[in-house]
């Protein structure tokens, strides 16, 4: 008994430890439990001209389902404000029927996406532009006709996509001249996914990974235990062969833009959709693809466009200056990853040399 009395220190603190050591364990098993009843689906689906696939997670299937839904109608929404696909858009309304000169009134979506764009547009010197459409209808890659330009016909749409020919202002949009044309099909896909994230997180939604063409958003959790996985496209595999696995402790933004995407070929020569907007050609930097991660799905696919036709020095400066991390493909087979990024993404295919940087 003295032992006891003489110890009650000693063995006040083992049992406290134990206790400690019992609820660390209990919450542990709890959590998986909970995890365990965690219910993933997959929804596969075509919006914004590619392909749209989410995986879901909830306590059931029903709440999954809905977010579907809700995606699918967040979707539409948009394409019927920004799609240069939809004739009825309101920017195919606005490209088709703009007053010169004059001021043009814009939804509020519409007007702070082309802020958001010309602002992306001056912090690049001209890399990325707002109104790089009769350069791109041009050389019809987008429709799948694509050609060669005659030089006349370049130097006319290059003409036509100055964007110090259009101005914003407090109330509208104004052209200066006649036969410009918007598009915001460097953005959209992540924009997308911004949308897509603000609503999930208004939901009873566990976690979600969605992607929307190249961009993916990755949202919540699925249990904290686990991290996500986002597979980058190998821009010399065959379309799911992949360069690397990223891995996602957090919410993140992930938007790639290669030369793989939409391109045609003649004598050998690959011509691609990512356009130089100071020659109208398709961007020919050494870069072949670039991945950009960031909180924010508009800027990552801005970047990664913008990164795309700036090339690897350039875009690397403009990358860390927006506060994002990058993964660079040079056409030499080089992968340049940003610091931030080293514990986080490694590259499986083979015959790539990687460069932390
Ligand atoms: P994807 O649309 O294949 O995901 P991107 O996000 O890189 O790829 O966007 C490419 C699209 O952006 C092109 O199809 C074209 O509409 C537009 N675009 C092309 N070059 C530029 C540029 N320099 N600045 C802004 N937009 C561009
Ligand atoms: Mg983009």
């Amino acid at each position: 008994m003295r032992w006891f009395v003489r110890n009650r220190r000693a063995l006040s603190r083992i049992a406290l430890f134990l206790c400690l050591a019992f609820l660390v364990w209990y919450g542990w098993r709890f959590h998986s439990v909970k995890r365990k009843r965690c219910v993933a689906d997959t929804f596969p689906g075509i919006a914004m001209g590619t392909t749209v696939k989410k995986t879901i997670y909830s306590e059931n299937s029903r709440i999954n389902q809905e977010a579907d839904e809700a995606i699918d109608a967040c979707l539409k929404e948009l394409e019927e404000t920004i799609s240069v696909r939809d004739p009825h858009s309101e920017l195919s309304l606005l490209n088709a029927n703009y007053v010169t000169g004059g001021i043009n009134r814009l939804s509020e979506l519409l007007y702070s996406c082309i802020e958001r764009e010309i602002e992306i547009r001056k912090e690049t010197d001209g890399a990325f532009s707002p109104c790089i459409r009769p350069v791109s209808e041009l050389w019809g890659i987008e429709d799948g006709n694509g050609r060669v330009p005659e030089q006349g016909q370049l130097k006319k749409a290059l003409t036509l996509s100055d964007p110090d020919q259009m101005e914003l202002t407090e109330n509208g949009l104004v052209f200066h001249q006649y036969g410009m044309k918007l598009d915001l099909g460097a953005v959209g896909k992540g924009l997308a996914c911004d949308r897509i994230a603000g609503l999930l997180r208004g939901r009873k939604v566990q976690g979600a990974v969605v992607s929307v063409g190249g961009s993916v958003a990755v949202i919540g959790d699925k249990g904290k235990l686990e991290a996500w996985h986002v597979g980058i496209q190998d821009p010399r595999g065959k379309e799911g062969d992949m360069l690397g696995v990223l891995t996602c402790e957090e919410d993140a933004m992930i938007s790639t833009s290669g030369d793989y995407e939409k391109y045609f070929e003649v004598d050998g020569k690959r011509y691609h959709h990512i356009f130089d907007p100071s020659t109208g050609y398709p961007a020919d930097s050494g870069l072949i693809s670039v991945t950009v991660v960031s909180g924010n799905g508009f800027l990552s696919d801005a970047l990664s466009t913008a990164c795309f036709v700036m090339g690897l020095d350039r875009g690397m400066e403009y990358v860390r200056s927006r506060k994002a991390e990058a993964i660079f493909v040079t056409s030499d087979r080089k992968v340049i990853v940003t610091k931030g990024l080293k514990h986080s993404f490694s590259v499986t295919a083979k015959g790539y040399e990687t460069e932390i940087r």
